[in-house]
């Protein structure tokens, strides 16, 4: 259950909860964008590109000097090693989404990972072949599931669009889908159902998906449950193993700050871990370790999500994600979420008494329904109220026709980050209405 708080405008109220946060002094390990006058940028859109770590560039420095100073031999002798390098952020990985560390490891981008993880895990048959997905889905979830349908020649023909992809749609009127309205389509169609792959959180709306629900429900019906927690990771604790989820895929330049592209992570339960039967896309680095060397030609897979590697990895990603991850590891998520659903929770109450009845939030209102970003709805809004409160030092983003997203990370941001920003937001406002 969340917690209740109460919470009161005005700038005493934001300056007493910052007193009193313990993790208050995260905020000094990133780097914030600054103001062209000085002072720090009210900085919401860690969901987009999460801060900078004060200790990346160090960690990326000291792979750029083992590369100078040792050549090829870092895979061995770098201060570490490069060889084993994706192995030293599989535990914290593992602790961020609620796994165990066989079932984790960071490779490539989400959505390579996604049609990576969808070879070995959309099995479609005669009988059972739908996907299903969110409407509105990020638009590159849906060109991969649509790709795969068509791939496996369920697309269907232009003139017919893509029947077998199943979009979940929220009822008449809102804004957001309804858990039970997904309960029961999957108990519906699921004997039709060979993939159901939801956002853990939607990008758009900032609603968060009861994903043990839904894969109990996928489960009992026969379909394979998993999902994109581009969203998700870093911004919910999140229970993956215990969930029985059977993947997950997820970036890490959003909530887990590792930098433009960072290197992205995956998630196969344990349950499959041994599954060498299913379908997959093989390379080297998937390829059992202590025979990998002798070059053979036959691929010996590595138990648990390592085995889904093809590459060796990108070592500055990793070195950035490292940096990261040590600082998750220390604030934990059980404490960052805590802090999350106050820090939101006061955002929400002031945008609440903006006096204005063209405000709308489309985020739920239950904090057990999203992270920690609320996505605001202008009416009749243009961008221009958008780029006028850029103005005032807020980085927040717009989504066409007239959203506004807005998420205060409870890792950097602050309570006066919130309160300044729904002064700006509403002075804005006002003046435009005027
Ligand atoms: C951010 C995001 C992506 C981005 O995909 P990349 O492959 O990292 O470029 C994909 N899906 C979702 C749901 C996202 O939020």
């Amino acid at each position: 259950m969340a917690q209740v708080h109460e919470f009161k405008p005005g700038p005493e109220f934001a300056a007493a909860a910052d007193r009193e946060d313990p993790l208050a002094g995260f905020r000094e390990r990133f780097l914030i964008p600054q103001l062209p006058e000085g002072g720090d940028a009210v900085y919401f859109t860690g969901n987009s590109l999460g801060l900078q770590p004060k200790t990346a560039r160090e960690y990326i420095n000291a792979e750029l000097d083992d590369w100078a100073r040792l050549g090829v031999e870092g895979h061995i002798h770098a201060r570490h090693p490069w060889l084993p390098y994706h192995e030293f952020v599989t535990e914290s990985l593992a602790r961020v989404v609620g796994a165990k560390p066989i079932e984790v490891v960071a490779m490539n981008s989400l959505t390579v990972n996604l049609h990576l993880l969808m070879v070995s895990f959309y099995r479609p048959t005669a009988e059972r072949h739908k996907i299903v997905i969110e409407r509105g889905a990020f638009p590159s979830d849906r060109y991969a599931v649509e790709s795969q349908l068509k791939f496996h020649g369920f697309g269907g023909p232009a003139d017919t669009g893509t029947p077998n992809l199943v979009e979940l749609s929220p009822r008449e009127g809102e804004s957001t889908l309804c858990t039970e309205d997904v309960l029961d389509l999957i108990d519906r169609e699921g004997d039709s159902i060979a993939l159901i792959m939801l956002g853990g959180v939607n990008y758009y709306t900032g609603q968060a998906c009861d994903m043990a629900a839904i894969t109990e429900a996928g489960h009992r019906k026969g379909c394979v449950v998993g999902f994109d927690l581009a969203h998700a990771a870093g911004n919910l604790e999140l229970n993956l193993h215990g969930w029985d989820v059977d993947f997950a895929a997820w970036c890490s330049y959003k909530y887990l700050n590792a930098g433009p592209g960072g290197i992205a992570g995956i998630f196969v339960h344990e349950r499959h871990a041994n599954s060498f039967d299913l379908p997959r896309f093989a390379g080297w680095w998937g390829h059992d370790k202590q025979s990998r060397f002798q070059m053979g030609p036959e691929f010996v897979p590595l138990a648990g999500a390592e085995g889904w590697q093809l590459s060796n990895p990108p070592i500055f990603q990793l070195a950035a994600l490292r940096s990261s991850l040590e600082i998750f590891d220390e604030a934990t998520m059980p404490a960052l979420r805590g802090k999350s659903v106050k820090l939101t929770g006061y955002l929400e109450f002031l945008l609440n008494q903006v006096d204005s009845d063209r405000v709308s939030i489309i985020t739920p209102t239950d904090a057990n329904e999203r992270g920690c970003q609320l996505s605001i709805r202008v009416k009749n809004a243009d961008k221009r109220l958008f780029e006028e409160i850029t103005q005032f030092g807020v980085f927040a983003d717009w989504r066409e026709p007239d959203v506004i997203r807005v998420a205060p990370v409870p890792l950097y941001n602050s309570f006066e980050d919130v309160n300044r920003f729904a002064l700006i937001f509403s002075n804005c406002l006002e003046t435009e209405s005027a």
